[in-house]
């Protein structure tokens, strides 16, 4: 039995259109396509795979279909067609504003031409679709309804390189800063991200987190840069600079530990100058070859007792090496500054009142005397 053609039904319909088309350099009729892969691609046509060749020989072709719901009921889809293979290439967005119509002139010409399409196993026009450029190891296309549908593929990741995957997010993750093996039978020891006992942790056992988990203790192999990492935080590209400081000014770990204890962090971008946030002061260490000065930030005081701080340093002309200003930053409260002034102010009275007790001594007639017997026994 066969199905009546679209070209001979509708011949004259296209006929009073073709003469409109202008952007098209040849047609084709739905019904001719049963001998025409079609193959969709997606994006651009630079996605079509040897799209360069193509490019060259491609015609621009419209495929005519029939939709009888449109004034003039001809249908015309943009598609490129390829010669040498006789493909003809359909974007996705067309594909799926199209297939219904063009379905159904594909399936008169599958049911007019059933010797050939039984020898090339062409039951459905679905048959001639080919929906290669949207598959891949994730990604299954499929048309349902008329229209292009993606599966995503639940692939099976073995268990072992999902652990490892996990693994890697976790060395991935920025905000990490200590990594240990969750077992807690084991040495129990956090590591900088860079040491290389972390390679012993096995993938299951392996851990990242933001802080130290409860009973771990720094490892001895990698404290040094751990506790770099941590007075640098969050920036990670100072690291090796600061690295570079504490090193050339002989600053030992327990220091920079001690440092880390009291909450001081640091920073450092180049080998002139270490900034140092202490406990409520902004410090400055300031290197010029060997030699260091210690610089403190710039205060306004209020009243006896308060300040502000301002802008700027200022030479705190202290004298020693980077450990001892270390530890100057370590002790340096506002409060214990006005305690040292306080000390300095009482023992600048009380050596005011040995002077004046001295002088009058000196004056009084019977001090005098006295004096002068004591001088007189001790020479005896
Ligand atoms: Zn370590």
């Amino acid at each position: 039995m066969c199905a009546m053609s679209q070209q001979v039904l509708y011949g004259e319909l296209f006929k009073d259109i073709e003469d409109k088309l202008t952007n098209i350099d040849d047609y084709a009729w739905g019904e001719e396509l049963f001998e025409f892969p079609i193959i969709v691609y997606t994006k651009n046509r630079s996605t079509i795979p040897g799209y360069k060749r193509i490019c060259n020989e491609g015609i621009e072709v419209g495929l005519i279909t029939i939709n009888p719901n449109i004034a003039g009921m001809i249908e015309i889809v943009p598609a490129l067609y390829e010669p040498s293979n006789k493909r003809v290439y359909i974007k996705d967005t067309q594909f799926n504003i199209y297939w219904k119509n063009l379905r159904k002139s594909i399936q008169i010409g599958i049911e007019n031409n059933q010797e050939y399409c039984e020898q090339n196993d062409i039951k459905t026009p679905e048959d001639i679709v080919d929906l290669r450029i949207l598959r891949d190891d994730i990604h299954e296309p499929y048309i349902q309804n008329g229209i292009i549908k993606i599966r995503v593929r639940k692939v099976d990741v073995p268990k072992e390189i999902q652990t490892k995957r996990t693994r890697q997010s976790k060395l991935d993750n920025p905000l990490n800063v200590f990594f240990y093996s969750c077992n807690r039978k084991g040495s129990r020891q956090v590591h900088d991200r860079e040491c290389d006992v972390l390679d012993s942790i096995p993938d299951d056992k392996f851990m990242g987190s933001t802080e130290i988990p409860d009973g771990y203790i720094l490892c001895k192999k990698c404290k040094r840069n751990l506790l770099i990492r941590m007075g640098c935080y969050p920036n990670t590209k100072q690291i090796p600079i600061c690295g570079r400081f504490f090193h050339e000014h002989r600053v030992g770990t327990t220091e920079i530990e001690k440092m880390i204890d009291k909450g001081m962090t640091f920073h450092a971008e180049d080998m002139n100058v270490m900034t140092i946030n202490g406990i409520e002061d902004t410090w400055q260490v300031r290197a010029v070859g060997d030699n260091v000065s210690l610089w403190h930030n710039n205060y306004v005081r209020v009243s006896n007792t308060e300040r502000y701080i301002t802008d700027g340093f200022h030479n705190q002309n202290y004298t020693g090496n980077m450990t001892g200003m270390l530890r100057y930053i370590e002790g340096y409260t506002w409060q214990k500054h006005l305690q040292g002034e306080e000390r300095k102010r009482i023992k600048a009275e009380e050596e005011a009142k040995v002077i004046v007790v001295e002088d009058e001594r000196n004056t009084n007639w019977y001090y005098m005397i006295i004096d002068r017997i004591k001088r007189f026994l001790r020479k005896i």
